[in-house]
């Protein structure tokens, strides 16, 4: 009998233990988190309350590789599967910030690989439409964004430089692989008013490039230098 308390006492203490060892862990996730938006977005000049207050919230350690999580907040780029890259979160920010987006925006992501970027363009729009062109990182994309609870979030497997005509005009959008020159159905499918990001170039280096539309004219803004990586169509082959 003695021995058979003793053994509950000793499950519950294991259980108690590992729940608050998870609980201690999210903790330090939180204040990576919070040193993350001080250090590497604020710090540098990212004034957009909306997308200050969405990267508080998206939790980037359950969108990286398991291995990787501990990096999670780093001030840098980090491998996701297929050789692709989820972006140093500073250009997460710099780049949605650029879009002026609010809760009534309905944006476009071409490149949903991790889906990082979609979860913080979801925490401040509307809607979010995220075409991604490998099977694996649009189902481990669209899998996390769902078990988050992103219901305005719809990822696609589709190629990123038809876009989306069938849900367009889109207010925003944003570009996260890179294409030598502009993809022209994304500019058809920028709704008046709207704007897009989009870093473009030939190797190495990119440009990344603001448009705007104003009374279907576009006008074009290099913003930053930034290293991305290609956009490909189905056979891999780069735009
Ligand atoms: N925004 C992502 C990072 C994207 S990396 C994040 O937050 O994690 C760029 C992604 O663009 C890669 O996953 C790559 O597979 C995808 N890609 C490349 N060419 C594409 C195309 N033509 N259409 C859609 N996605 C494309």
């Amino acid at each position: 009998m003695k021995t058979k308390i003793c053994l509950h006492l000793l499950i519950i203490l294991l259980l108690n233990g590992s729940s608050f060892k998870a609980k201690a862990q999210e903790m330090k996730f939180e204040n990576m988190r919070t040193n993350m938006v001080l250090d590497q977005l604020i710090k540098r000049g990212i004034k957009d309350s909306l997308v200050i207050r969405a990267m508080e919230n998206v939790e980037r350690h359950l969108f990286v590789p398991i291995r990787l999580k501990k990096y999670a907040y780093q001030d840098r780029p980090l491998p996701i599967n297929e050789g692709q890259t989820i972006s140093q979160p500073y250009i997460v920010g710099f780049m949605s910030e650029q879009l002026k987006l609010d809760s009534t925006s309905r944006v476009l992501e071409i490149g949903t690989g991790s889906g990082y970027q979609a979860a913080v363009l979801g925490e401040i729009c509307k809607e979010v439409y995220s075409i991604e062109i490998i099977k694996s990182l649009q189902e481990r994309a669209s899998f996390v964004l769902d078990s988050l609870q992103y219901k305005n979030v719809k990822t696609y497997l589709a190629d990123g430089y038809l876009g989306l005509p069938s849900d367009a005009p889109f207010d925003g959008i944003i570009v996260t692989c890179s294409p030598n020159n502009i993809p022209k159905p994304l500019l058809e499918q920028l709704a008046d008013g709207g704007r897009m990001i989009i870093p473009v170039g030939e190797t190495g280096v990119k440009k990344l490039v603001l448009l705007k539309k104003q009374n279907g004219k576009i006008s074009k803004k290099n913003v930053l230098s930034v290293r991305f990586v290609p956009m490909v169509d189905k056979r891999g082959i780069s735009y």
